[in-house]
């Protein structure tokens, strides 16, 4: 089997689990496009569709397909977002944003900025959105992403791709527009964890539990103490 067919049974997969996952046409598009093959390491890419997360180097991982899926469903990326993720990684979570908010072609293409604490991780990730064809959608900082990206918000939507002590961290709560969308998980440094989908309602934010989850831990000003 290639990479291509085993992309389109993972995505079946996941489309006809029990719990949804996978419901909305252009994340299922989204995922059978970025080819996640190409963000993870050489050794590991003979794994990289089977629903589970991988080691990226740098003690980190990409997370599991099901919850790359579920994460934009839950955001309702659409085209023209502007988008913050912390916690690049391998930045393929960061490609599949790019796909939803600015497809080829758009006319109005959003962008998605994202931002990773590990230096080597960065350049790997620059190097992996480049190569598979979102480097001009993606722009991948260097950073505490605790402290958001200032420089380009409000954004519509922010993706916490690391477990954060709390629900958010305020300079993330400052960075969402007004009817924004902020999806993070939080909870323990190493287990228990939830994940989290917040609205932004004027100075309200209204915060709803989806599950349980284990992630790395978020490390910065107002994360866990590395
Ligand atoms: N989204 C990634 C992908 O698609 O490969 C996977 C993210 S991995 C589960 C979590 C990442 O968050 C790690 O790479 C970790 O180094 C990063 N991280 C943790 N704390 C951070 C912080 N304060 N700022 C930026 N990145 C952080």
């Amino acid at each position: 089997m290639n990479f291509e067919e085993k992309r389109k049974k993972l995505v079946n997969n996941l489309k006809n689990r029990d719990y949804p996952v996978l419901t909305k046409q252009e994340v299922i598009n989204a995922m059978l496009t970025v080819p996640r093959h190409l963000f993870v390491p050489k050794d590991a890419e003979s794994s990289a569709y089977i629903d589970s997360p991988l080691c990226i180097g740098s003690g980190q991982t990409i997370s599991a397909p099901h919850m790359n899926a579920m994460m934009c469903e839950y955001l309702e990326l659409k085209e023209g977002d502007k988008v913050l993720e912390v916690g690049t990684g391998s930045g393929y979570h960061a490609a599949l944003c790019a796909e939803l908010v600015a497809p080829k072609g758009s006319t109005n293409p959003g962008h998605v900025y994202t931002i990773e604490r590990h230096k080597d991780l960065v350049k790997k990730a620059k190097i992996n959105l480049k190569e598979t064809g979102y480097g001009n959608r993606v722009t991948v900082i260097l950073g505490d992403g605790t402290l958001g990206y200032p420089e380009e918000a409000p954004y519509d939507k922010i993706l916490v791709t690391a477990a954060s002590p709390k629900k958010i961290p305020p300079p993330l709560r400052e960075q969402l527009k007004d009817g924004g969308i902020l999806c993070i998980p939080a909870g323990s440094k190493s287990f228990s964890q939830d994940l989290y989908i917040v609205k932004k309602r004027g100075e309200d934010f209204d915060s709803k539990r989806i599950t349980g989850v284990r992630f790395v831990p978020l490390i910065g000003k107002y994360g866990f103490e590395s």
